[in-house]
């Protein structure tokens, strides 16, 4: 029988898993939301319980050649761990020390929207561009970034974290990094209730809106999403937020453009994806106004919500040097 490839998305919220040929060809996927179990090392078992179930009927783990984890970060790539992620609640989620454990074969790591990059790259929207940037709008906000044809990493593998760049200094709002004023801590779907929150009680007190009315009583009945249907039911603050929460993503997009000028930026993960015109389309005009360099084309991903996966089943068929763990 010949070698699997395993290729894992693990995200904020879903962990994405898929079997692969060698040929990088899809033979079986699944997703299962991220544990809330207190040890961290429940993450990397999901991924490990999804391959054992998904790669059965292939002729199970001991044919899996190359294990292809994106993740998101920030990461510490030599030791093969997710570092005090914003989006979970754990301090260090060991992914390669418990994976390689199960494994003879080779294994690497990249930022889930490294990943994406390369993917965009490859067979998206980048496909026919040398510079190409990858942004997810989904739990948090992250960037990968292939310039000149080359997927940049850094030191950590951590090139690019957009989304705890600072976009304000006066509203200070908290990101779930801990620090004040990054993009994320406004738009990030997790942070948008608490932003919407802050908004209400200091800006729009009087406002003749439900989803205010539902905030000033607090936000953990409030998601991301009922925002957005909100919004969609004519809602006076939730419309107003939304541009606001436009007005801070081109804030952040034309940051991108001015550090990197891109030729094509493919906008991706759920928040973007589920409201492509209420969150890319609006961003646009702003990215206009605030950025330097000639703006370039601003699309959602045309690989959908797999984006980071696809790239790590390429990422395991061609691997960046940097992202190796550990060579079979
Ligand atoms: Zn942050």
């Amino acid at each position: 029988m010949e070698e699997l490839i395993l290729a894992a998305d693990i995200g904020g919220t879903f962990i994405r898993v898929a079997i692969a040929d060698s040929q990088g060809h899809i033979l079986e996927k699944a997703s299962t939301p991220v544990p809330k179990a207190p040890d961290a090392k429940a993450v990397p078992m999901k991924v490990l319980e999804l391959c054992d179930a998904l790669s059965a009927k292939h002729g199970g783990r001991r044919l899996i050649s190359k294990v292809s984890i994106a993740a998101i970060g920030p990461l510490d790539i030599k030791k093969g761990a997710i570092i005090r992620p914003a989006n979970m609640p754990y301090d260090v989620v060991p992914i390669a020390d418990v994976l390689c454990n199960y494994f003879d074969a080779t294994f690497i790591l990249l930022n889930d929207c490294n990943a994406a990059a390369i993917a965009e790259k490859r067979i998206g929207a980048g496909k026919n561009v040398d510079d190409v940037v990858y942004i997810t709008m989904s739990s948090g906000i992250g960037g990968g970034v292939i310039l000149d044809g080359r997927l940049l990493l850094g030191k950590d593998g951590n090139a690019a974290e957009i989304g705890h760049t600072v976009v304000d200094m006066s509203m200070g709002m908290i990101c779930g990094c801990g620090k004040k004023g990054h993009w994320e801590a406004y738009c990030g779907g997790n942070s948008m209730p608490k932003f919407a929150k802050f908004l209400v009680e200091s800006k729009y007190d009087n406002v003749n809106s439900t989803l205010a009315r539902k905030l000033k009583e607090g936000i953990h009945t409030v998601s991301a999403k009922d925002i957005f249907d909100y919004a969609r039911a004519g809602d006076e603050f939730a419309l107003t937020f939304i541009d606001t929460v436009a007005e801070i993503n081109g804030v952040g997009v034309a940051n991108v453009v001015d550090v990197f000028d891109p030729s094509v930026i493919s906008i991706g993960g759920s928040v973007a994806l589920n409201n492509v015109d209420l969150v890319v389309e609006k961003l646009k005009p702003f990215v206009e106004r605030y950025a330097i360099n000639r703006v370039p084309d601003i699309v959602p991903t045309p690989l959908g919500h797999d984006a980071p996966l696809i790239g790590a089943i390429l990422a395991a068929m061609d691997p960046p040097p940097k992202s190796v763990f550990k060579a079979l």
